[in-house]
């Protein structure tokens, strides 16, 4: 394939152009997907999806490692009550 940003030609398997690292849709889609694992982490595994909204913090991804934090509280009080009704 081809970069978007300087027309290059880059390996397919490529994460970034090797020329202006600009990246490539694989990897934006692993970004993507980072993110959706993150958001059902924090829905399921509270406790994980915490570390996966910092994690996204570092990455600068911001907005979504605000609402990945977020999430993982609030579901970490959800799934508490949940499992203390179960008792
Ligand atoms: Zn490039």
């Amino acid at each position: 394939m081809f970069c978007k940003n300087c027309a290059n030609e880059i390996s397919n398997e490529a994460l970034a152009c090797p020329k202006c690292g600009q990246p490539t849709v694989t990897a934006k889609i692993i970004a993507k997907s980072t993110i959706i694992c993150s958001y059902i982490l924090s829905v399921l595994i509270p406790f994980v999806g915490f570390f996966c909204g910092i994690y996204l913090l570092c990455k600068k991804s911001f907005g979504h490692g605000i609402a990945n934090i977020a999430i993982s509280i609030a579901f970490f009080f959800i799934n508490l009550s949940i499992i203390s009704a179960l008792n």
